[in-house]
């Protein structure tokens, strides 16, 4: 049924860099042999989902959306690939994305842009705007999506569909295409709160593949779900409310803080005073570290190897000028200036010790509160074309990006429609690795 309306509809929604029906049936077949013998492997045993193109499957195509790798196959399983596979996922496609996950529309894509499902003409978000609109079209039953600044939840919020970020150091970044290392994270996409609970139990918990994972047991989430009612103690950012937000969405959020408040929640005004800094820290170090992983595509190792070079230094010079996108080529320009010597100590290292100052808000945000809420995003989803300049384009992350440098967990959860009839995301923030009371809260409301 997935296949069959994933050829209806992708012609028009394009969610998909490439997929592969023979294997996915052959992955299904499997799974209904193992039904037929008794021995399902539980609730993601025969199910389909996409991951976005920055997760290796072994034999499949891993593009990242760039020309850099356009005919790149993965010799090896991601983590979370190997834990998907164990849990008997059907591994369908490979979801289109922004170059690198960089960008906040799907339309930095090598690939061509994505389109909103729920209005075609608009983006769906980015950067993991392919298994955000697949998932709202059907074309898959949950995906897989990364989140260095917003990009798992911004686009969820944009396509009206649930979008977990899990705290830093929870899933395996083994495997996951590289952008800015201590703010990526992987996570899913799914219809509901609970599914996301599954989906992430079945990825979440140690991997010594990766010295930033964290050697800590996972709950069952999905039990915890029932186990967990509270009524809880919401606080709410005052700083998440200011100019720039669209009165639609506030008002939505609105809306949800009632819905709690008339559950029995305690809502309290909270601050987090460095709010004004996350944009500019965000983008020093997460351009600072894209430049630095990036430097590896030289067209030699692997990757687009130009066809026009004269010497060994061409050689680098060619493949990149011709493998990389505009916005990419931005970011590695802005953060090799960030790390030269003698910006070093004016932005990168002053940027580092802000983001610090970002994670102690959080932290005193939390005392006596169990999430914050907030919009996902200011804005709903927008024309394609109408934000072309790159500064407009990062204000997209605002509510999402100071999530990141702390480290912290959150969830986008839909929370009705503007009166055009586009979705809107509200975001929990959750206190650090507490998952199953954040997919708690989150499902009293969903
Ligand atoms: N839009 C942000 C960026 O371009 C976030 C991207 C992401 O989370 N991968 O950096």
């Amino acid at each position: 049924a997935v296949i069959a309306r994933t050829k209806a509809v992708e012609p028009r929604v394009q969610a998909f860099n490439s997929f592969d029906e023979a294997d996915a049936l052959a992955q299904a077949a499997a799974a209904d042999a193992r039904r037929a013998a008794g021995e399902t492997r539980g609730a993601l045993d025969g199910i389909p989902i996409g991951l976005k193109d920055v997760i290796a499957v072994e034999g499949q195509p891993l593009t990242a959306s760039s020309k850099m790798l356009a005919n790149f196959v993965s010799p090896y399983d991601a983590t979370a690939t190997v834990r998907l596979k164990k849990a008997g996922a059907v591994l369908w496609g490979r979801l289109n994305c922004d170059e690198f996950a960089m960008g906040s529309s799907n339309e930095n894509s090598a690939f061509g842009p994505v389109a909103n499902p729920w209005d075609l003409a608009r983006v769906p978000g980015g950067s993991s705007g392919g298994s955000a609109a697949a998932l709202a079209a059907g074309e898959a039953i949950a995906t897989f999506g990364s989140d260095t600044g917003g990009s798992i939840r911004q686009p969820a919020a944009l396509c009206g569909v649930v979008g977990l970020k899990p705290s830093y150091g929870l899933v395996s970044r083994y495997g996951l295409v590289a952008y800015a290392s201590s703010l990526d994270q992987i996570g899913p996409m799914a219809r509901t709160v609970e599914d996301a609970a599954i989906l992430l139990g079945a990825v979440a918990g140690h991997d010594e593949r990766d010295s930033t994972s964290l050697p800590k047991s996972v709950p069952d989430y999905r039990a915890e779900l029932a186990a967990r009612r509270g009524p809880w103690t919401l606080g709410i950012p005052k700083e998440y409310f200011g100019e720039g937000l669209d009165p639609e969405i506030g008002a939505a959020v609105e809306r949800a803080i009632a819905f709690y408040r008339a559950q029995g929640c305690t809502i309290r005004e909270v601050s987090l005073p460095h709010t004004r800094y996350c944009l500019d820290t965000y983008y020093i170090i997460a351009t600072a570290e894209a430049s630095s992983n990036l430097g590896r595509f030289d067209g030699v190792r692997y990757g687009h190897r130009s066809k026009a070079a004269t010497d060994a230094v061409d050689l680098y010079f060619k493949s990149r000028a011709e493998g990389f996108g505009a916005e990419v080529k931005r970011r590695i320009m802005l953060g090799t200036y960030v790390l030269s010597s003698g910006y070093y100590d004016a932005f990168y290292l002053r940027a580092q010790k802000v983001r610090t100052l970002i994670r102690q808000d959080f932290l005193n945000a939390y005392q006596g509160v169990d999430a914050l809420i907030t919009p996902t995003s200011p804005i709903p989803a927008f024309k394609r074309g109408e934000k072309s300049d790159p500064l407009t384009m990062y204000l997209c992350d605002i509510y999402t990006i100071g999530v990141n440098l702390a480290g912290l967990p959150a969830i986008s959860v839909p929370a009705g429609f503007t009166n055009s009839g586009l979705p809107i995301g509200v975001q929990l923030i959750g206190q650090p690795l507490e998952e199953a009371n954040l997919l708690a809260i989150a499902h009293a409301y969903d």
